[in-house]
C-alpha cells in the first residue's frame, strides 16, 4: 500500500484559521498583536524567508515591525534595537533572522531577547525550559512536526523515533519533544558509526541532516512515519529543485506516512511562528485562549 502522504500545507491552514480567528478575540479585547523582524545584511534567501514571515503575519492580522540593518552594524547597536524592542509594548515576538555577520555573536543576541516575546524559542531560557519539561516558547519547526504527528490521531507512546541531526534548532528541541511524547528517542549525527541500523529500526524517523536525498529507501522500515525538515537546492539539467533530506521515490515504497518537501514541514514553520506570537500577546494582555491551539 501507498504512502499517506503527510500535507503540511494543508494542516497549516487549519493552524492559520484558528491563528486568524485567535487574533479577532485579542482584537475584540483591544489587543494587537506585534511581530518585529529584524534582519541583518543583504542574503537574498534571508531576506526571501522574512518578506515571508511579514507577509504571513500581516495576512493574519499581525503587525509587523520590520528592521533591515546594514551588514556593518555592530553588535552594540544591534542589542540597542533588542532592549527596545524587548520593552515596547506593541511587539509581541522578536525575530532576530539567522545567520547573522561574523562580527555578532549570535548567542548573545538570541539571549538579550526577552525570554517571553523570543517567539522563535531559541534562547537559552526557552530552551532549558523544554529541557526541563516545564512551559515556554517551543521552536517552531519542531513544533511544526509534533502537530503534523498529532493530525495523525496515532498513540506515540513507546514509538522508537530516531531523529538525525541534533542542531539546536531542530534535532535536539524535536528529540525533547518526542520524550515528552513517551517515544523511545535515538539521536543519530555525523559521528554516528551504522547509521542505516539506527534508521532501519525506527517506526519515526525524522530527518534533519541537510543532505539531498540522504535517506534511502532500503535504510527505513516497512510501515514507518517519516517527517522530512531538510530544505536542500539541488539543480538538475539546470533546473534549480527544492528536495529534502529523504530520498522520497525510493522511501514512499517503504513507508506508511511520509511528509513531502516543499509542502512539508516547511510551511508549518512559519505558522508556527505566527501561533507563538499570537499565544505572547495573549499572556501578554491577560487574554484567555484556552479554547485555541489544542493541537
Ligand atoms: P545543521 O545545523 O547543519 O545540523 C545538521 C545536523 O546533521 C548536525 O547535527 C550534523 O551532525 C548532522 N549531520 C551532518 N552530516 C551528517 C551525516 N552525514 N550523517 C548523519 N548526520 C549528519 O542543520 P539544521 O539547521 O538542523 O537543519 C537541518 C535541515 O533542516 C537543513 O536541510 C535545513 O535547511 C532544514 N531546515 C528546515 C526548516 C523548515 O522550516 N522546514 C527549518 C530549519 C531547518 P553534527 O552535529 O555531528 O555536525
Amino acid at each position: 500500500m501507498m504512502a499517506k502522504i503527510l500535507d503540511g500545507k494543508e494542516i497549516a491552514a487549519k493552524v492559520r484559521k484558528e491563528v486568524s480567528d485567535a487574533v479577532l478575540v485579542l482584537k475584540k479585547n483591544n489587543a494587537k498583536p506585534g511581530l518585529a523582524t529584524i534582519i541583518v545584511g543583504d542574503d537574498p534567501a534571508s531576506k526571501v524567508y522574512v518578506r515571508n514571515k511579514n507577509k504571513s503575519a500581516n495576512e493574519l492580522g499581525i503587525e509587523s515591525f520590520q528592521y533591515n540593518l546594514e551588514n556593518n552594524i555592530s553588535e552594540e547597536e544591534l542589542l540597542n534595537l533588542i532592549r527596545k524592542l524587548n520593552n515596547n509594548v506593541e511587539v509581541d515576538g522578536i525575530l532576530v533572522q539567522l545567520p547573522l555577520p561574523k562580527h555578532i555573536n549570535t548567542e548573545s543576541v538570541i539571549d538579550a531577547i526577552r525570554p517571553d516575546k523570543d517567539v522563535d524559542g531559541f534562547n537559552v531560557f526557552n530552551a532549558g525550559n523544554l529541557y526541563l519539561n516545564k512551559k515556554g516558547i517551543i521552536p517552531c519547526t519542531p513544533l511544526g512536526c509534533i502537530i503534523m504527528l498529532h493530525t495523525l490521531n496515532l498513540s506515540l507512546k513507546g514509538l522508537h523515533a530516531v531523529i538525525i541531526g541534533r542542531s539546536a534548532i531542530v534535532g535536539k528541541p524535536i528529540s525533547q519533544l518526542l520524550l515528552k511524547e513517551n517515544c523511545t528517542v535515538t539521536v543519530v549525527h555525523s559521528h554516528t558509526k551504522n547509521i542505516k541500523n539506527f534508521i532501519k529500526q525506527a517506526d519515526i524517523v525524522i530527518a534533519a541532516v541537510g543532505i539531498a536525498n540522504y535517506v534511502k529507501g532500503d535504510w527505513v522500515k516497512q510501515g514507518s512515519i517519516i517527517i522530512d525538515v531538510g530544505i536542500n537546492r539541488i539543480t538538475i539539467d539546470g533546473k534549480t529543485k527544492l528536495v529534502g533530506d529523504v530520498d522520497f521515490e525510493e522511501v514512499i515504497k517503504k513507508a506508511s506516512v511520509i511528509s513531502p518537501v516543499p509542502g512539508g514541514v516547511g510551511p508549518m514553520t512559519i505558522t508556527c511562528l505566527l501561533m507563538n506570537t499570537v499565544i505572547q500577546c495573549a499572556k501578554h494582555n491577560n487574554i484567555n485562549l484556552n479554547n485555541y491551539f489544542n493541537f
